[in-house]
């Protein structure tokens, strides 16, 4: 008790530290930003010598200034932060999934910078529609008659469910009632557009004749949702999207199929699995599609639905499309993207998650001897990295068996440990974001950008000469 309140007499005010840091930082932060700081410091510290677990306080005004420095450089960094992603997963939902080329952020910055035609007709010089900017882009490349962009795809798959099978019966087969994460539920996502869900089949098998009974005079819709990620193997079976357009015709339902990734491109000349492109849906006859815009696609944060002309025009008047929609940094990073798949051997180079997904194992592994190189001159590392063979992932819910060949940095950590190595790269001013596998520090190649190789280099040179505590 007589230490911590020592301790806690110890504590400088917060005004006599304002008025010393303001002096150093003369002009170059904001004086609230500084007296913040400080204020946080003390009170954590204050809670760490009631705790117990703080029974030290710095030994001279250097080692107290530094303390304070460091929070008001993080107080006064941005929150949304630049990470590096060694964890080889490519479409990575927590680290932003797909990232943009350049053209794509030319676009945006374009967007962000000028006055553009968003809602401006230039022909006629009247308002225009926001839509049309990339409705033929997407007509062209998927064949569909008519589309629209929204938020992202549980928007498009709300919006859509909401407008042809509000308080009405929607069929789907219950291997589908997927969760995507984020509580993105297929059941609560129709209970909330007000489509009544009527399940059929079992969960490894459902066959059209399910369907087929469950068509009353109530039936809006026949849904069919794309098990992005997950597997059910075995003893199972689905109804083709072909076989549910024959019936939803002869019974003059609609039928919708959620992609969920929604690829534009076969990607199995690549090694990866075949998946139904959206084009191959399209011309299967299905009413509408929906899809996402940063997942296999490798754009902008987004929903796209496409389909029958009759059906789109019904979304687009649905008045809840007005809360979903897109907004213009996306609408102009999304067109850019889009631009690139008329020719898919520019898109493979020129979109990043596709050139990060069929980048080669070769070509990985003289990424990881290019970075030992840059090393080797510095330091003696044989022991504490090697370049070994790994496995990275797709991610984003996409192909969740499918494993990408692919190299890797492995760091073996001393004594204290591969999760406190870990957690020192998380809080690096570019935090590096690895994954743990036996023990030892595994930073996949895949996801390493080109840019990111000098302030790997940097990171990875502290790392040999011990410059982090546990
Ligand atoms: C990912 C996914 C969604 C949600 O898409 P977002 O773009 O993340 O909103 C919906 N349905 C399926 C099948 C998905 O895989």
């Amino acid at each position: 008790m007589n230490i911590k309140n020592t301790l806690l007499r110890k504590l400088p005010k917060v005004d006599l530290v304002l008025g010393e840091l303001l002096l150093v930082n003369k002009n170059k932060i904001c004086g609230a930003i500084v007296k913040s700081a400080i204020q946080d410091t003390l009170q954590s510290m204050r809670q760490d010598i009631l705790a117990g677990t703080l029974t030290e306080l710095p030994v001279d005004q250097n080692a107290w200034h530094a303390l304070f420095n460091k929070a008001i450089q993080e107080k006064n960094s941005p929150n949304l932060k630049r990470v590096i992603n060694g964890t080889g997963v490519v479409i990575h939902t927590n680290l932003g999934r797909s990232l943009l080329g350049p053209s794509s952020i030319n676009a945006l910055q374009n967007a962000g910078a000028f006055f553009t035609n968003l809602e401006f007709d230039i022909s006629t010089g009247k308002r225009g529609s926001r839509y049309s900017l990339v409705e033929e882009i997407i007509c062209e490349l998927t064949g569909a008659e008519a589309a629209i962009v929204v938020n992202n795809n549980a928007a498009a798959v709300l919006l859509s469910l909401n407008t042809l099978s509000f308080n009405k019966e929607s069929i789907v087969s219950r291997g589908q009632l997927v969760e995507i994460g984020g509580s993105f539920r297929i059941p609560d996502v129709m209970s909330r557009s007000g489509a009544h869900m009527v399940e059929v089949g079992a969960t490894n098998r459902t066959h059209l004749l399910d369907y087929e009974n469950a068509i009353t005079e109530e039936t809006g819709l026949l849904l069919k949702v794309h098990t992005s990620n997950f597997r059910v193997i075995g003893f199972t079976s689905e109804v083709s999207a072909e076989d549910l357009v024959v019936l939803g015709k002869k019974h003059k339902v609609a039928v919708m199929e959620d992609l969920g990734s929604g690829s534009l491109m076969d990607l199995s000349p690549f090694g990866l699995p075949k998946e139904p492109t959206v084009q191959e849906i399209v011309s299967a006859g299905v009413d509408v599609v929906t899809f996402s815009g940063d997942k296999l696609l490798g754009g902008p944060q987004a929903g796209i639905i496409v389909g029958k002309k009759d059906v789109i025009e019904r979304i687009k008047r649905n008045p809840m499309n007005r809360a979903l929609r897109i907004d213009k940094f996306t609408l102009a990073s999304l067109e850019s993207v889009l631009r690139e798949y008329y020719d898919f051997d520019v898109a493979l180079e020129s979109v990043p998650t596709l050139a990060m997904l069929t980048a080669d194992s070769v070509f990985l592994e003289k990424k990881g001897r290019r970075i030992l190189r840059r090393l080797g001159k510095t330091c003696e590392y044989k022991d504490l990295i090697a370049l070994e063979k790994t496995v990275s992932r797709v991610g984003g819910g996409a192909m969740p068996e499918h494993g990408l060949d692919s190299w890797a940095l492995v760091l073996t950590p001393g004594t204290d440990g591969a999760s406190s190595l870990e957690s020192w790269f998380r809080s690096l001013s570019i935090p590096l974001i690895v994954r743990i596998e036996n023990e030892k520090v595994v930073i996949d190649l895949r996801t390493i950008l080109e840019d990111d190789i000098s302030e790997l280099v940097i990171i990875l040179e502290q790392y040999l000469r011990r410059e982090y505590t546990g």
